[in-house]
């Protein structure tokens, strides 16, 4: 029996940079004291509070099948939030709850890409972007960022490959790179999208933690609210990873096919697991904040631990729970730091070839432990970087 190519194609083959990050996981479980700076997973888990109101809402008897394109309560607690932090009309038939934003990703590229598109993404990538342009029969098609730019695409480098695109996906604050993208970036990507007809696909599900500038939502851009859709979730903002719940916010029609989709795949979120995200939505920015607080303090503290020399180069991390390192100095690429650093150290850290190309010779390190523990395992990586410069 043959499986259709679009399931097997997904993963594009290969080990994608990954190898360093399982060889951590497999010396963790032969008892090896591994510092684990790889993955995107808060130290803290979902709040009291929260848990209390899932808890209350699955006791009251919500734990049967909810409404698909999501409770009233969250679609419009969403909806608001979106208006208030971007000043677009916003309610609740622009937006479709999701089990989290991956599943937001997917919806929206179902929705935008035919069988056999080309989908653009920006390089450095979240990882999982490639694989869900091709779960959806959609061709991925790489815009090469650049340190020199801080990674925010430019625009000449989004028409360059435009070509025959239908979509454009965008991630700020960005996961690997931590880069937020400013004014003029969003103003040059709001054009290609015009210029060359393409939807906007805008991750922002890190829009609660950016430590410099702020964070704009490409959707309240002149031109863009039609042709816009924003992907959001609870899982960074709230610590609700595991909850699974997140958004697509978009034009009314849009959202309206969205849900014939949710009625056909996911069925919709559990109802106790809305209710508890609309009650953290209500508890306002603070409890938002609090959930920031730490990355934004281990970014200083990382700025603090790289001054004064210049082996390691922080790429200007301007938002997100990740700090990406220039590690070329050392004469390795980002995959044989990683994995000297894991031998010498015991420390992990993704290399930047698992993010893509325009990564190659960086690390990134997820800022997802204690601070001492963070500044102690930072200061090791530098001295090791040193250690192989002056080699
Ligand atoms: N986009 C980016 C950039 C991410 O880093 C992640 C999770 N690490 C997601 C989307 C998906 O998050 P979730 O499905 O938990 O909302």
């Amino acid at each position: 029996m043959e499986l259709s190519s679009r399931i097997t194609n997904i993963t594009g083959g290969g080990s994608d940079g990954w190898d360093v990050f399982y060889r951590a996981r497999r010396m963790i479980a032969a008892g090896t004291q591994v510092t684990e700076l790889t993955i995107g997973e808060h130290e803290i888990t979902t709040s009291p509070a929260i848990l209390q109101a899932m808890d209350a809402s699955a006791r009251g008897g919500h734990t049967g099948y909810a409404m698909v394109p999501g409770t009233d309560a969250l679609r419009q607690a969403v909806a608001a939030r979106i208006a208030a932090r971007t000043g677009v009309p916003t309610d609740m038939d622009n937006i479709l709850i999701t089990p989290g934003g991956q599943a937001g990703l997917f919806a929206a590229h179902i929705a935008t890409c035919n069988q056999g598109d080309t989908a653009l993404y920006c390089d450095p990538y979240y990882t999982t972007y490639p694989g869900t342009l091709r779960a959806v029969g959609a061709i991925p098609r790489a815009i090469i960022t650049s340190p020199d730019t801080g990674f925010q695409p430019q625009y000449d480098a989004i028409a360059a490959v435009a070509g025959d695109a239908v979509s454009l996906l965008i991630n700020t604050p960005n996961n690997p790179t931590g880069a937020v993208y400013g004014a003029q970036t969003l103003d040059g990507i709001a054009r290609a999208c015009q210029d060359h007809d393409l939807w906007l696909i805008s991750d922002e599900v890190y829009d609660t933690q950016v430590w410099d500038g702020a964070h704009i939502s490409p959707r309240g851009l002149a031109g863009m609210v039609d042709r816009t859709l924003v992907v959001g979730s609870m899982s960074k903002s709230h610590a609700m990873t595991g909850s699974r719940v997140g958004w697509v916010c978009g034009p009314h029609d849009v959202i309206g096919h969205m849900i014939d989709l949710a009625t056909h795949t996911t069925y919709g979120v559990a109802g106790f697991v809305q209710d508890a995200a609309a009650f953290a939505l209500a508890q306002g920015t603070d409890a938002e904040e609090a959930v920031a607080a730490p990355f934004r303090r281990r970014r200083a503290l990382t700025l603090e631990v790289l001054r004064g020399q210049n082996t390691v180069r922080a790429v200007p991390a301007q938002g997100a729970m990740y700090v990406m390192l220039d590690i070329r100095s050392t004469g390795l690429d980002g995959e044989g730091f990683a994995n000297a650093l894991l031998d010498a150290e015991q420390i992990a850290v993704m290399p930047g070839e698992s993010f893509g190309q325009a990564a190659a010779g960086h690390v990134r390190v997820a800022m997802t432990i204690d601070d001492d523990a963070y500044v102690g395992a930072l200061q090791k990586l530098v001295n090791f970087a040193k250690s192989l410069a002056t080699q």
